[in-house]
């Protein structure tokens, strides 16, 4: 296909509490929300964005504050892993951070030649902070404790837990561009030259491996970036001539999105860089606002009723 996948766009995943989710991302990580909305299939659930200053696709993660829903964990078929890249040097002041913060994180370790520190949100959900060998010049969001020395830039890569490696490999070479560099052990690293950053999707494999629960402290889905609808639909045209049952197009507000499940059973989603989330909210003010799809507008007084106060 000449039609290509740039790299990652955004990760989804599954909280409970939404303000100790809010503070989490915003106070400790120091992430900017860019968008507070609610989950367009489920209007009585909030939908948290945290990025940048303008939310750039590759380092958006957002997260469905499901109050209530339990405790899930990871298993196969699904993204088990979310890595940040972070500047040469930061480690330690993340590892005070956490030390400060009680947040549960491990020892600092090596893959792919690269340091990373993993760590864990407070519902469970596993991160890590990654040095990366390349460059990565994206500008981070700064707060007042986070500076652009240890901020982080977005993402670094998406690892996925499957039980086979070659129908879900096919997808990600054959269809979305991408090349196998290098394995350690079970882990095999696949990377797009079409982006600089957030370029890379790592698979686990567990051969005797079994399905996880999706819930609070796992990931819902792994979306990857397209330019604008006219790719997006190449790449819809293409994973139904394999077979693949993929959604029509649906318009998220903030970008066009197409679903689909990889043989190995994570829900992959092709997003567009376009619109964007300054479409309803001007940039000062992203995040400020709950806004509404227009499906739901009518809606607000009790989709606000219903949504948990959230507090700065
Ligand atoms: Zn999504």
């Amino acid at each position: 296909m000449k039609e290509h996948i740039l790299g990652l766009h955004h990760i989804t995943a599954i909280s409970d509490d939404a303000q100790r989710n809010y503070d989490f991302y915003t106070k400790v990580m120091g992430l900017r929300m860019v968008k507070k909305t609610v989950n367009f299939d489920d209007p009585g659930t909030y939908h948290f964005y945290f990025g940048n200053e303008t939310g750039t696709p590759g380092a958006i993660l957002t997260f469905f504050p499901w109050e209530g829903i339990g405790k899930g964990h990871n298993g196969t078929g699904m993204a088990t892993e979310i890595g940040y890249s972070v500047p040469e040097g930061s480690l330690v002041f993340w590892t005070d951070r956490f030390n400060e913060h009680k947040i549960s994180f491990a020892e600092q370790t090596e893959r792919f030649g690269e340091i990373l520190l993993p760590f864990t949100d407070p519902d469970g959900l596993n991160l890590s902070l990654i040095i990366p060998k390349g460059l990565d010049d994206r500008k981070p969001w700064e707060t007042a404790e986070i500076k652009a020395a240890q901020a982080t830039k977005g993402f670094h890569s998406v690892t996925l837990t499957i039980r086979h490696l070659d129908d879900t490999a096919r997808i990600l070479t054959d269809v979305f561009g991408y090349r196998q560099i290098a394995q350690e052990g079970k882990r095999y690293r696949f990377v797009t030259d079409a982006v600089p950053t957030a370029s890379i999707v790592d698979i686990v494999l567990e051969e005797n491996g079994h399905p996880g629960r999706n819930a609070a402290g796992t990931n819902h889905h792994v979306a990857f970036r397209v330019k604008d609808e006219a790719t997006q639909m190449a790449f819809h045209e293409k994973l139904l001539s394999m077979g693949l049952r993929i959604t029509s197009k649906i318009n998220r507000d903030y970008f066009f999105s197409l679903y689909f499940r990889e043989p190995g059973g994570v829900l992959f989603e092709i997003a567009t860089d376009n619109p964007g989330f300054t479409v309803d909210e001007p940039l000062a003010e992203l995040g400020s606002h709950l806004k509404l799809p227009k499906q739901h507008e009518g809606l607000r007084g009790e989709i606000e009723k219903k949504l948990p106060i959230i507090k700065k």
